[in-house]
């Protein structure tokens, strides 16, 4: 097939009328481009995008395309009739057949990734769900790519699989069709390594024979899968399968004795079933793997519970075990959906404890899941900390139809197993039935008849906690909230709490101004802001940014070592450092010929044993005057590179001097444009691609046509738009807290603390605050500057604020002493405080001292 072109005419002549050979000389052109086929799309950045000009049964996409054009798209794919163009100029590609062509870009395109896990999903129905349930439980774990919606036809899965990018880990696809000799296409552009066949319903059978050959088409696609996962209550689908002498591995789910994963056993319940699971199969590292389990799973549709066991026999394949599933569907399923009334929370407890909180529900189920979730998270704990001891708080457990001794025991043999070693049980029932006291005489015991009774004898010491894991289980008629109110450790005194929802609300907003394959960097320097970087990073992990970077290399080395995966750019790397980059594979930010130097002697010897290339990061400095290369010295660091295969560049970038100012405009275009300049150059020196990035936050909501590959996002996920005009589009995510230590009433003339700089003009009623220079509460605030927020109302600094303590003036406020103080938060704005004093809120946030207590929550 030839493809033909006519180039702009402003562009190089000898380009004019240029011939493509073939589909690869078309990729070159258009593979980082954004593919349109609907003249109604959003499109990014126009002069980015190609059009694909479709001629369908009730339009003609020829149609649009001046219409495109006027909106700056460039480049244009169209078939061999559509008129001459002549007037507009541009790269424009003519074919046979335009479908086709875009089909055969993609398949080329998915060439690329030969390494990709790619996991093909056809059937019925439940495509879908099960393309999205499986992305939502692989994510925490996985880069991921999938299909966006329902992406599944000729047309959507040529535009799916132009979403894969080399970071990508695991592709997920659906493909569906309608007629016979439609899936040998679609298994060539996707070439799933993996596949799911959901089920086979009668939709669309007027293309096919019989429901057999409708089977037989769609498992072409998967020819050259290493794997199929079905379940086998489905007759006609074994029967085909196994007729087609399949090439690849199956796994199985179902009622069958011969499926790998067989359910047993199912109890229902008013909003979950409980399946008793017996399996025996081989992983994708050819383990064995055989037991039996429990599964609780938060639906009671049939539909939900079939696409949930192809998500979790995909997930038991890649290696997750049944524990860790159950727990991912937990969070998933239960953790966000409100309405589902089960949750369990994990708390911090009095005396080192760490409580499970449960307390709506209580019957056999409930309890078996929290017991497995137990375990989950004391595995988590044998890191670095003393395994705790387990102990159960227990409610009579509901159940209406089965006799009482039979649930005990049940219960008994539960608490046996998961190897409880104290048990406080709450009710009449467990309290008195014989037969549960007899089977449960190892573990030591404490039984109340009600709620009351032992909070109690907690409260006069008689029963004591200390170290332990407490899970606290009860019906909600039990009311064991008040119990969790009473072993939760209560933090007094000065802290910053941190609202977990408010920052990935923020990262969204953010996001949202992104075009989609924008990466997302976050910087996590300075202890993340003040905020505690383990604990954001963890949060970012989960929400898949695809970046972090960090100032030193001991933050990054922190991180790794509290479970951080995601890629680390460290900025201001030392050569002291550099075996500790390597060992935890942090990739350094290179910013001058002298660090390029030791970086490369240093990667010299320690590649002896390292067959891939080291990340690093240029930093080329366009105008702020800090760190980085001259923008003349790139070509110099482009050579040394192209010489020295021991490094490659992952990315380069730039820092703008004035993102969040208008009056900088002219200026900071300027550095915009001479970095594209420079890293294009760089880019066709080196002959590979590399992420390039340039905006900071407030960059990201000025500079949306320069977001490149990727943007650095810091202060607007901790709650403070640097330009001041989306404010309100973000939420508060810090909240400074003291108390106050002691309230006193001084008369007309008296003075207050150090150099008695503040004279009271009134009888007067001061308090003094557990908050001073120390913990980052600036001295600048003396006398009047600062101000925070008790009980409803604004209370000034008075005097100057000292060390560790600062005086407030609260004449006409009703307040006792212990009363909880806001320094900054959503009704002190950090901003106006910074303002007060001359500073930014970046000051103040990380100036907040190490001995203030970080308190994580979500709502
Ligand atoms: C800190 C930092 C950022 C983030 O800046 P914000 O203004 O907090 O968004 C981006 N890039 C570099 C190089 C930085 O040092």
């Amino acid at each position: 097939m030839l493809y033909k072109s006519k180039e702009s005419k402003n562009m190089n002549q000898a380009n004019n009328n240029k011939i493509f050979q073939d589909i690869t000389d078309v990729y070159e052109f258009i593979k980082d481009k954004q593919i349109v086929t609907d003249s109604r799309s959003l499109i990014a950045v126009p002069s980015e995008a190609v059009f694909f000009a479709f001629k369908g049964k009730h339009a003609d996409g020829n149609q649009f395309v001046e219409e495109m054009y006027a909106k700056g798209v460039r480049a244009f794919v169209t078939n061999l009739e559509s008129s001459n163009f002549q007037h507009l100029e541009g790269l424009w590609v003519r074919v046979p057949h335009t479908l086709t062509a875009l089909q055969e870009l993609a398949t080329f395109h998915r060439l690329q990734f030969p390494h990709l896990e790619v996991i093909g999903i056809t059937g019925s129905n439940g495509k879908t769900m099960v393309k999205e349930w499986l992305s939502q439980l692989l994510q925490g774990k996985f880069s991921l790519v999938k299909s966006p919606k329902s992406y599944n036809s000729q047309l959507g899965v040529p535009l799916s699989i132009w979403q894969i990018k080399a970071h990508h880990q695991i592709g997920i696809f659906e493909a569906g069709i309608s007629k016979p000799a439609e899936m040998v296409k679609l298994a060539q552009i996707i070439q799933p390594t993996l596949g799911i066949f959901t089920n086979i319903g009668t939709a669309h059978d007027e293309g096919f024979h019989s429901r057999q050959e409708k089977i037989r088409e769609k498992l072409q696609l998967f020819q050259h899968s290493r794997l199929i996962i079905y379940c086998n209550n489905y007759e006609d689908i074994t029967q085909e399968i196994l007729k087609s002498k399949p090439t690849y591995q199956t796994l199985t789910w179902g009622r069958k004795a011969n499926a790998h994963i067989q359910i047993l056993n199912t109890e229902r319940h008013a909003n979950r079933q409980t399946l008793s699971i017996q399996y025996h199969f081989q992983n994708h590292l050819s383990q064995e793997k055989s037991g039996n389990y429990l599964l609780s799973l938060p639906f009671t549709d049939m539909a939900s519970v079939e696409n949930a066991m192809h998500c979790v026999a995909m997930l038991l394949y890649l290696g997750y075990d049944l524990a860790e599933i159950q727990s991912l569907i937990y969070q998933q399923f239960v953790g966000k959906n409100k309405a589902l009334p089960m949750r369990l929370e994990l708390k911090k407890g009095i005396h080192q404890c760490t409580l499970i909180d449960d307390t709506y529900t209580n019957d056999l189920q409930a309890l078996s899941v929290a017991l497995d979730f137990m375990n989950q998270q004391r595995q988590k704990q044998t890191f670095g900390q003393s395994l705790k001891h387990k102990t159960l708080i227990l409610s009579d457990i509901l159940h209406t139809n089965m006799a009482s001794e039979n649930v005990y025991q049940q219960v008994a043999r539960m608490l046996q197993s998961n190897a409880i070693s104290k048990l406080i049980g709450i009710g009449q029932d467990i309290r008195t039935l014989a037969v549960f006291q007899e089977e449960t005489k190892d573990i030591e015991k404490y039984f109340y008849s009600d709620t009351e009774e032992f909070i109690q004898d907690f409260l006069q010491g008689r029963i004591h906690f200390q170290n332990e894991q407490i899970l606290i289980k009860g019906a909600r008629k039990f009311q064991f909230d008040r119990i969790t109110a009473y072993l939760q450790e209560k933090v007094h005194g000065t802290r910053l709490e941190i609202n977990l929802d408010a920052l990935v609300h923020n990262l969204k907003f953010y996001k949202s101004l992104l075009k989609p394959q924008t990466k997302v960097m976050v910087m996590v320097k300075a202890f993340a802001y003040g905020s505690g970087s383990a604990e954001v990073a963890s949060v970012l992990q989960y929400q898949n940014v695809d970046y972090l970077a960090v100032a030193y290399t001991d933050e990054g080395v922190h991180l790794r070592e509290n479970g951080i995966r995601l890629p680390i750019m460290v900025m201001n790397p030392s050569e002291e450092t550099f075996d500790k980059i390597i060992q935890y594979r942090l990739e350094p930010e290179i910013y001058s010929f002298r660090l390029l130097k030791q970086f490369l002697n240093y990667a010299k010897m320690a590649q002896i044993n390292m067959a891939t290339p080291l990340p690093i990061h240029l930093k080329l400095d366009t105008g702020m005057r800090r760190l980085g290369f001259e923008v003349m010295e790139i070509e110099e660091v482009g050579k040394i590179l192209s010489q020295h295969t021991a490094l490659k560049v992952a990315s380069i970038f730039t820092h703008l001097a004035g993102a969040d100012e208008e009056r900088h405009n002219t200026f900071s275009l300027q550095q915009l444009t001479n970095f594209q300049k420079v890293a294009n150059g760089l880019e066709n020196l080196l002959g590979y691609h590399f992420i390039k990035h340039a905006l900071n936050s407030a960059g990201i909501t000025r500079w949306a046509d320069y977001q490149m590959d990727m943007v650095r996002l810091g202060i607007g996920l901790y709650g403070v738009e640097a330009n001041g005009f989306l404010q309100q589009h973000l939420q508060n995510v810090t909240t400074l807290k003291t108390t106050i230590s002691q309230i006193k009433n001084i008369k007309k003339g008296e003075t207050v603390g150090y150099g008695r700089r503040w004279e009271a003009q009134q009888d007067s009623k001061i308090g003094t605050i557990a908050i001073g220079y120390a913990d980052g509460y600036d001295r600048r605030f003396s006398n009047g500057l600062g101000k925070v927020f008790v009980k409803g109302k604004l209370a000034p600094i008075i005097g100057s604020v000292c060390m560790d303590m600062s005086m407030i003036d609260l004449t006409g406020i009703d307040v006792e002493e212990g009363e909880e103080v806001i320094v900054f938060g959503k009704e002190v704005s950090v901003i106006d405080l910074a303002k007060s004093i001359n500073t930014i809120p970046y000051e103040l946030f990380t100036g907040i001292g190490e001995r203030v207590k970080r308190v994580f929550f979500t709502e």
